[in-house]
């Protein structure tokens, strides 16, 4: 092992060992006060997380594959250690014996959570029974990372002879993708060419060829993988008394069983089901207009078609729209709008005093009152065996008096050049707000005194309703108008314009909600159901043909790369769940617009700032002034 890696090894595991030190430490306390027992608990979990936080980004992000195989290993480490504390029965009974009866509300909240959780995992099973639950842990943290790895590194692609095959992509495009010596194109399955080749190539046989690569990838290889972990995972429930995964990893999330999340999608689905046949129908109509025999339209043509309908009915051409989003206009406007709305201000910390792990990784100090509240990471631009999507990555879970906050936007926008704007699409714009979203939440909400209830720890389904519902502010012309300029002309982007992207927008809708409920439903049904008898292509080649208007593409595996898998496993119902509470989040919001300071402080106070001191629904219901319902989701999902 060289010295760099050497070094961040040590760095990477010096949390876990400290974890460990206390670990011995608590067992040997003679008092079990909440001071002595609980407090080092706390700080055990803030040492581990410390690890388990580097290892986890630093597997994703970092240049140098060495140091990313480093920290896969130190995350397995860290994972071992997780899963012998999550069964460590003589843990267990010292926090068990603490007395909390006359303390604070989160003190008894972190004891009540922890205890329960303790019993979640097995604790108070036989001793064969914990070994073999640990056995499993340890399996799945492994073949998960594979499952990951593999759709990282397995980058596919097409290759293009003829450069007039290009028609219809937007000229910067064609112009950073030159023929190289051979006097070959290369298109590969990475977001920054597969999204833009999918919305706008003209060659429907290019785009075929290039939606059967994308979802290829994993393939056979890593559906193997996907049958171990599903078949360890229905033995890990099955031991702890549960009838499948799905009931289990529900068990204490908003939702509470399989069946009820079962019954969920059923609902949403039947509400979105006439408007995707209408979307259908009308891309099919738009399909005619190039190919009169056309009688049916395949998944490949959808977003181009798309597109297509948005341009010609709406008058919106998402290649006019990016010319107002050049990166560095968005990355200032976003910074400027959350400055305003949470009362922050963001102070740029200098790569001497504190050097990312790449050149173009951007560093924050968040300040809120003259004081720093956490600080930021902003790694937004593509690179070799980095992470392929957009996600927040915490670095250090806010502890109040401990540590402060620090989170990492892992996304993959173009980077501008001297003769490269780096135009977003709209999308984009999208998605950047919804990450800071997470961002926000993690650092207003990570100043609580238990690590458990810092931040974005609230209950797994909710954790996307902030996120969901900050998207809005990237759908307004009075926020757009703050930073959307044309970047050759300067020109504000046109109020009309917006209101034609809103409308524009709302086609589609449809069946974008039916293909969520799709991957919602693999992502459910692989969980109850038997894995010794699952045959995933089949199950995936089903639950299509039910929930979408579109049909199988033969060749496609897309269960072998569908990446949530090993994260959200059954709960990927959650991004709809919490888009229900999302749209009621913004009803205080009709009459004021999403500026008016008072309702976004209030906001901020209600629901981020408790992070998860307190259950979701309360919080949503101090905000609101009522429980949340479905009304404002079935008047935006029914609504033209
Ligand atoms: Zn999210």
């Amino acid at each position: 092992m060289k010295k760099a890696e050497q070094q961040f090894r040590t760095e990477c595991l010096a949390g876990l060992h400290r974890a460990q030190a206390l670990r011995t430490e608590l067992i040997g306390l003679s008092a079990r006060t909440i001071d002595e027992a609980l407090d080092r608990y706390n700080q055990l979990l803030t040492a581990a997380s410390s690890s388990n936080a580097l290892a986890g980004l630093m597997s994703e992000v970092h240049p140098d594959e060495a140091i990313r195989d480093v920290a896969r290993e130190c995350e397995q480490e860290v994972s071992k250690f997780y899963s012998a504390l999550a069964l460590d029965r003589e843990m267990y009974d010292a926090l068990a014996a603490v007395d909390v009866s006359a303390a604070d509300a989160d003190t008894q909240r972190f004891h009540a959570h922890t205890l329960r959780d303790y019993r979640r995992a097995g604790v108070d099973r036989p001793l064969e029974v914990r070994t073999r639950l640990e056995t499993i842990d340890e399996e799945l943290t492994k073949l998960g990372q594979t499952f990951s790895k593999t759709i990282s590194e397995d980058v596919r692609g097409i290759e293009i002879t003829d450069p007039a095959r290009l028609a219809g992509l937007p000229a910067d495009f064609i112009a950073s993708h030159p023929p190289d010596d051979d006097g070959k194109i290369k298109i590969t399955t990475d977001y920054p060419d597969y999204n833009p080749f999918m919305t706008y190539a003209a060659d429907d046989a290019l785009r075929q060829d290039l939606y059967i690569a994308f979802r290829s990838r994993g393939d056979q290889g890593n559906e193997e993988i996907l049958t171990q972990i599903l078949t360890l995972r229905a033995e890990k429930a099955s031991l702890l008394g549960y009838p499948n995964w799905a009931d289990y990893i529900t068990a204490d999330k908003m939702i509470g069983s399989g069946e009820r999340a079962a019954e969920f999608l059923e609902r949403v689905w039947k509400l979105a089901a006439p408007r995707a046949e209408q979307d259908y129908t009308e891309l099919l109509r738009q399909l005619k207009t190039v190919d009169p025999k056309a009688t049916k339209v395949a998944d490949w043509q959808k977003v181009w078609l798309e597109n297509l309908v948005k341009r010609d009915r709406y008058e919106v051409d998402a290649s006019e729209v990016r010319q107002y989003f050049p990166y560095p206009r968005v990355l200032a406007g976003l910074l400027e709008i959350t400055s305003e709305i949470f009362e922050l201000s963001y102070r740029p910390v200098s790569v001497i005093d504190a050097p990312p792990w790449h050149a173009t990784v951007l560093t924050y100090d968040v300040i809120r009152g003259g004081e720093r509240i956490g600080r930021i990471y902003l790694d937004m631009h593509p690179r070799d065996g980095k992470y392929k999507h957009a996600a927040q990555f915490p670095l250090k879970d806010g502890v109040r008096g401990t540590q402060l906050p620090e989170g990492v936007l892992v996304c993959n926008f173009p980077q501008p050049s001297p003769t490269d704007p780096g135009l977003l699409e709209h999308d984009d714009v999208v998605t950047m707000f919804h990450e800071f979203g997470h961002l926000m939440h993690h650092v207003l909400g990570g100043h609580q005194r238990w690590i458990t209830q810092s931040g974005v720890a609230t209950e797994w389904d909710f954790v996307e309703a902030p996120s969901q519902m900050f998207e809005e502010w990237a759908w307004r012309h009075d926020t757009l108008a703050r930073f959307a300029r044309h970047h050759t002309t300067g020109e504000v982007i046109p109020e009309a314009l917006v209101e034609n992207m809103r409308r524009a927008d709302k086609f589609g809708l449809g069946t974008a909600t039916v293909q969520q409920i799709f991957y919602a439903a693999i992502s459910l049904g692989f969980h109850r159901a038997d894995p010794a008898t699952l045959d995933q292509l089949v199950e995936v080649k089903r639950l299509q043909k039910k929930y979408t208007p579109f049909a199988y593409v033969p060749g496609t595996r897309f269960h072998a790369s569908f990446g949530h898998l090993v994260g959200y496993s059954a709960m990927y119902y959650t991004y709809q769940w919490s888009l229900v509470i999302a749209k009621d989040l913004l009803t205080p919001f009709a009459s004021r617009g999403l500026m008016a300071t008072d309702v976004t402080y209030a906001y901020r106070d209600k629901v981020l700032v408790p992070g998860g001191s307190r259950d979701a629904a309360e919080l949503v219901k101090d905000f609101l002034g009522r429980d949340y319902d479905f009304t404002a989701y079935e008047r935006f999902l029914v609504e033209a």
